[in-house]
Formats: structure tokens, C-alpha cells, sequence
């Protein structure tokens, strides 16, 4: 079964509440089974130049193994923020859950409504980090999770733009993200046992 990986995030409401929530949806998505679970990590809002004033997020990861087409399971995680009440107001402002599909497999795909892997996975710390605890052998865009880690956390000139993330170079530079914190795990988190 093909392996996706689902960020998950919110900084509205009861943020913990929330990833508790998101997850129990997760695990109730048909053709899909639940795999491993990230610590939640506390984390400013993204980009770091955001302008909108806003509380930090927390943030986790999610590996999921499920036969829904990359489509469908986005679909489904739309309908999931719907019915958690998300409405969408602002780019980059607070929002009360967020999921996005990181990666599905090594599947590519550049249509207006889906991006695979994740347009900004590799420009995220609070999600390379979790991915990277979860899945170390994970290989995203042709390279492991962990090189595109080290790379993020890699100084760089300012001028030096970060190639797309379908780039088969292997990676070396991008922007610099502040390291999210772990926090500890909301009730159906930890229920979950994340390995
Ligand atoms: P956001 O407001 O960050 O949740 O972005 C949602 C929009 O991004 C939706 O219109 C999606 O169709 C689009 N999108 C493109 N690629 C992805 C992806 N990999 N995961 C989730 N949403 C995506």
C-alpha cells in the first residue's frame, strides 16, 4: 500500500484538541490504516517573514497507508478540515486545522489543485523534522528526508534561491526555518503510540 504522509497543523481554538481530532479522522478514512504518528512541535507561522500577526502553531506528521488516489485523499482531507470547521480567510493566517499531503509514495504531480511532494515540504523544519523521526529511510523527490533536513538547517547566502523540490540535484541549500519544539503529545497521540 502506498505510503502518504499527511502534515497536520493548527494554532486556532484548542490547538491540541484539534490534532487530536484531525488524527482520529485520519484513522477513520476508508482504504487507509493508520501507520505511525509524530510528537506534536510547537512552531512559528510560516514563511518566517509572515505578516500576519498570529499564535504559533503546533504541528505533526502523519504516515498513512491507504489505496485512496492522491486525488480522492485529498478530498478527504479537505472534507475533514470542512467539517472541523476550518474556513479559509487568509493566505498564511491562523487557521483552526490544516492538512496537507507532504508526499504519497513517490508519486509527482504538478496540477493546479495538487502538488506532489508538498510545494514547501522542503523549505518546513516543522515538517522534515517530524518526518525524518518517523520515516529515516523516507526518500522525497528522489533524495532521504535527512539530507533535506541537513540542508535546511545549512547556512546559506541570501541571494541563493532554493531550487523546486522536483529538482534531482542532490539537495544541498534552502531558506532557513526556526526548529520547531516538541511538546507533549495531545490524548489520541499519544494513544497512538508514534514509533
Ligand atoms: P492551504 O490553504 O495551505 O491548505 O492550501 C490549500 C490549497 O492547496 C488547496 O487549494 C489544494 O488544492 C492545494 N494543494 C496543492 N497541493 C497540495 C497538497 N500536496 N496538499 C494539500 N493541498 C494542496
Amino acid at each position: 500500500m502506498p505510503l502518504a504522509c499527511i502534515g497536520i497543523g493548527s494554532n486556532q481554538g484548542d490547538p491540541p484538541a484539534q490534532l487530536a481530532t484531525a488524527l482520529k479522522h485520519l484513522q477513520a478514512l476508508p482504504h487507509s490504516q493508520l501507520d505511525r504518528v509524530s510528537r506534536p512541535h510547537r512552531s512559528p507561522p510560516w514563511p518566517p517573514d509572515n505578516p500576519v500577526q498570529q499564535a504559533d502553531f503546533l504541528n505533526a506528521v502523519a504516515g498513512l497507508q491507504t489505496t485512496l488516489a492522491p486525488d480522492d485523499l485529498l478530498a478527504r482531507l479537505q472534507q475533514i478540515e470542512q467539517q472541523m470547521g476550518r474556513v479559509r480567510r487568509q493566505k498564511w493566517g491562523p487557521r483552526t486545522i490544516d492538512l496537507d499531503i507532504l508526499c504519497y509514495g513517490q508519486h509527482r504531480r504538478n496540477s493546479p489543485h495538487l502538488q506532489l511532494p508538498h510545494p514547501h515540504f522542503h523549505r518546513r523544519a516543522f515538517v522534515l523534522q517530524p518526518l525524518a523521526e518517523l520515516y529515516p529511510d523516507l526518500r522525497i523527490a528522489g533524495h532521504p528526508v535527512t539530507s533535506w533536513l541537513t540542508r535546511l538547517h545549512r547556512p546559506q547566502p541570501k541571494d541563493d534561491p532554493a531550487p523546486p523540490p522536483s529538482s534531482t540535484s542532490p539537495p544541498t541549500r534552502t531558506t532557513i526555518a526556526s526548529s520547531p519544539k516538541p511538546c507533549s503529545p495531545p490524548a489520541a497521540t499519544a494513544a497512538m503510540t508514534p514509533r
